[in-house]
């Protein structure tokens, strides 16, 4: 019997028939997530393979074998939820065993007196938020992909999502988490939202792309539905005049929740427009309301049709959907000659503006076009989106990736983040060294005590 027929019928012993599977358009599939070819040159882009099976575990007792038979064997492990980290996350860089939790996807508790719920890491945030609203609760993190990413993925790509400004990041929610360490310990933290008693491990896994361990379940914070939505649209002349009156909302201490803000709007053309909301109970959001819009009016903002807020607030899933209904696309180059990409970058306030110029200037330097500039949440997360003509050759990739890299190094220099949202998985790994100094070996040495075969998720944020 060959090593691979071996170790497929152990890992059938454990997760029982028909739970790996061996199909090469299945492995072909998910050997990759959402991250775009064309947003990785095929000089920087790491190989990546076919994985040798695809598993599906029932139980944190099943995943915990599965890491005890890979320690042994030495094989890679990915985790891999709902497949749609745009950084390259859960790419089969080394062919090892994907380990699909999407089977674990049972809501085991809510406790509404507590405000958490805890659940199985391959639950799919939408499956949650729809059981908390038949209990007249909310989930509070709503990203694009609330239809597909899971519990597991989202907390650790320390995901964000359009009611971010309220209720936090996914991270942020969490209370507490259990995951399978790469030697097959079992770490369970309490889930209360405050200690002080040492270092609390729940931040190896908020963020840790699953190269610290498995999550397999998560007490996370949840919300009592909201009384009242107040949602508005409203067109700035400019970026900066957009940009002032946001600033000034948030100095006088209003908490929105969702701030979307952005200038590539063809049909705005030269303004940019904000879409702002508050949520709460109704006396709070009128008067938080009433703040925020006196704010915009006197600087300079005006307000557009309510159905624009509508649509706006309506249509927030769609991209989750189309994605969903072709994952494929994403590995093929656009069908449109467009190579595109985009930064998501967090900087102090006060250097917001400074940077988008700078950025400006070297992005037409470079020949390539600025589609979107915009704030997401608060203002000091920052993105643009860029775009540059596909020549028929890959040069016109490469100048974009090269103007990517160039944007993150400035933002690092002047002291902000390279990435406020969508982790790093081998996208913008080469660029860790530079966001973390010695924090990088820090990092490493942790992981190389927990994993010193370095089985969980290689390749992946620098490891
Ligand atoms: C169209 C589109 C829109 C998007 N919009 C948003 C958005 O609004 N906000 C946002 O933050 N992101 C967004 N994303 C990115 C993506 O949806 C998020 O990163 C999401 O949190 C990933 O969840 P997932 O379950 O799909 O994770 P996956 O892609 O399956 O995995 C992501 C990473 O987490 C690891 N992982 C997965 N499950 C576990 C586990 N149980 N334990 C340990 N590690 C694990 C994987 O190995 C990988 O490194 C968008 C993506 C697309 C394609």
């Amino acid at each position: 019997m060959s090593f691979d027929q071996k170790i497929l019928d152990r890992l059938s012993r454990i997760v029982g028939p028909g739970q790996v599977i061996t199909e090469p358009e299945r492995l072909e599939e998910i050997s990759w997530d959402a991250l775009s070819a064309g947003r990785m040159h095929p000089l920087k882009r790491p190989g990546v393979s076919n994985p040798l099976c695809v598993v599906l575990p029932l139980s944190t007792a099943e995943v915990r074998e599965i890491v005890l038979l890979a320690n042994e064997e030495r094989l890679p492990i990915i985790p891999y939820g709902g497949g749609s980290g745009l950084m390259g996350g859960a790419l089969s860089v080394r062919p090892g065993i994907v380990l699909d939790l999407r089977r674990m996807n049972k809501i085991l508790a809510v406790d509404k007196e507590s405000c958490s719920a805890t659940v199985q890491a391959g639950t799919v945030l939408e499956s949650l938020e729809k059981r908390l609203n038949e209990e007249g609760f909310i989930l509070g993190h709503d990203p694009w992909t609330l239809p597909v990413a899971t519990i597991g993925g989202a907390i650790s790509t320390n995901s964000l999502g359009y009611r971010g400004g309220i209720y936090g990041s996914m991270g942020e929610q969490v209370l507490g988490l259990e995951a399978v360490l790469p030697n097959g310990e079992v770490l369970r933290t309490r889930s209360v939202p405050k200690s002080s008693a040492g270092i609390n491990l729940k931040f190896l896994l908020i963020g840790g792309e699953g190269c610290f361990g498995i999550i397999t379940e998560a007490t996370v914070r949840i919300f009592p539905a909201p009384e009242k939505r107040a949602l508005h649209a409203i067109l700035f002349e400019s970026f900066e005049q957009g940009y002032g009156a946001i600033q000034r909302i948030f100095r006088q201490g209003l908490r929105p929740a969702v701030v979307d803000f952005g200038d590539g709007g063809d049909e705005f053309r030269g303004g940019a427009v904000l879409y702002l909301a508050f949520e709460g109970n109704q006396e709070t959001v009128a008067a938080e309301e009433k703040i925020a819009l006196s704010i915009c009016d006197r600087d300079g903002g005006r307000r557009l049709p309510q159905e624009e807020a509508e649509r706006f607030w309506r249509d927030r899933h769609i991209i989750a959907r189309r994605f969903m209904q072709n994952r494929r696309q994403r590995r093929e180059r656009g069908s449109d000659g467009i190579y595109r990409d985009w930064i998501h970058v967090a900087l102090p306030g006060s250097k917001v503006l400074s940077f988008r110029k700078a950025a400006i200037e070297i992005i037409e330097r470079r020949g390539v076009h600025l589609q979107e500039s915009g704030l997401w949440i608060q203002p000091e997360l920052f993105s643009m989106r860029l775009g540059i003509e596909d020549e028929g050759d890959d040069k016109a990739q490469l100048v974009l990736e090269e103007t990517v890299d160039e944007l993150l190094r400035l933002v690092q220099s002047m002291g902000g983040s390279m990435e406020y949202t969508h982790g790093v998985g081998v996208k913008l790994a080469h660029h860790m060294e530079k966001e973390h100094g010695y924090g990088l070996e820090v990092m490493r040495q942790i992981k190389k005590v927990l994993d010193p075969n370095n089985i969980m998720n290689p390749g992946k944020m620098g490891f």
